[in-house]
């Protein structure tokens, strides 16, 4: 019935409308850079920047400089920031691409200004800043900065950004400190009168909770685009967004056996039946990117109702208790999203599996068909 062993169900309206809802969020006077980095959390890069270029995204957020090639050569259009990749290899292709690095040294913004200036071109770049999430970022003063700024001509600062370390943690004052580490740098950069046209901190968490002391004029949410936003900690309110996830992920049933009490299941036999069982064998696995961790704990829904996983997650199949259920082989079982009144989510597998939402969608491998519905 089915023609694949597992596949991805992805709502480009539903992507639409996510964005949508994060624009009204934010106003007018805040552009909504959509973050599409890693195959866009698996929702597939090239089709939806295309929806978010045609509901009017200026500009589109990648990792590496790749992905930014690959949308370019896609005839995707927007202005699009490249966040983390300035490898002295891959700067020329940032020239001839149209796109815009996120640079993280003051060597790196000095090495682009010799770039630039001799290919002739102006060169717009956005400076990232070390806040305090001891990650990329320059961690130099805003004397240093401003040193360096005054060697540039062909390389213009168009945007200055940095990016929280614990956003969700509204128990801790790390955001708080971030931002005041993050003004004081640009107050001193507008008072000698550098004034970049961007600027950013913030991902999907500080737009979902209103903290809009972190929004500057532009927000880079990833997340909340595919219809998630993680809870906050510390915090009574809810998300502001009306955001829905946009993929469901279904695995083709292969076997239904029944087998007797005290039977095995799988590698390492790890779960034993304790009643005569009927088992549904699914065409998916870790190496589909199905954690591992699932082994014994995860749940699948089959004709609505949820069942268990037995025994180990293995690389290509994965065995659940179908006991009652009137199943045949070519039937689908729902991974990922909602099957008559039960659904399952992102986020409950990844508390099931002891992972982050983000690792479970990025997760799933490039074997899992893409079907846009
Ligand atoms: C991935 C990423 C984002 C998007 O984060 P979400 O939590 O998915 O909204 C924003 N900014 C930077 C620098 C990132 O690396």
């Amino acid at each position: 019935m089915n023609m694949y062993r597992s596949w991805l169900e992805v709502s480009l309206s539903q992507i639409d409308a996510n964005f949508r809802s994060i624009r009204r969020a934010t106003g007018p006077g805040v552009t909504v850079m959509p973050v599409v980095k890693a195959d866009a959390y698996r929702h597939g890069a090239v089709e939806v920047s295309r929806v978010l270029e045609e509901a009017g995204a200026r500009w589109l957020a990648v990792s590496n400089v790749h992905e930014g090639i690959a949308l370019r050569e896609s005839g995707i259009q927007s202005r699009i920031l490249v966040m983390a990749d300035f490898l002295p290899a891959s700067r020329p292709l940032f020239l001839d691409y149209n796109l815009t690095p996120s640079i993280h040294s003051l060597e790196g913004v000095l090495a682009y200004e010799h770039l630039a200036a001799a290919a002739g071109q102006s060169a717009p770049f956005h400076l990232k800043i070390d806040t305090g999430m001891g990650r990329l970022g320059t961690r130099a003063s805003a004397l240093e900065i401003l040193d360096t700024l005054a060697q540039t001509r062909a390389a213009k600062l168009e945007g200055l950004m940095s990016h929280f370390a614990s956003a969700p943690n509204y128990t801790s004052t790390q955001t708080d400190e971030q931002i005041a580490t993050f003004t004081a740098v640009l107050q001193h950069l507008r008072t000698a009168g550098i004034n970049p046209p961007l600027v950013h901190l913030s991902s999907t968490v500080p737009v979902a909770y209103g903290r809009k002391e972190a929004w500057g004029n532009l927000v880079r949410p990833g997340h909340a685009i595919y219809g998630y936003v993680s809870p906050a900690k510390g915090l009574n309110t809810a998300s502001s967004l009306d955001v829905h996830p946009a993929l469901a992920w279904k695995a083709t049933i292969l076997e239904v056996k029944d087998i007797p009490a005290g039977a095995a299941i799988g590698y390492g036999g790890i779960h034993t039946t304790n009643r005569p069982t009927r088992i549904a064998v699914l065409g998916v696995g870790y190496a589909d990117g199905y954690p591992h961790r699932l082994s014994n704990k995860g749940r699948v829904l089959i004709q609505g109702r949820s069942v268990p996983v037995l025994g180990a997650v293995s690389m290509d199949l994965t065995t659940v208790d179908a006991t009652g259920l009137n199943v045949e082989p070519g039937h689908p079982a729902t991974l990922l999203g909602a099957d008559g009144a039960e659904s399952i989510d992102a986020q409950q597998i990844a508390k099931l599996a002891g992972t982050i939402s983000y690792s479970v969608l990025c997760g799933i491998s490039s074997r899992v068909v893409r079907l846009y519905v």
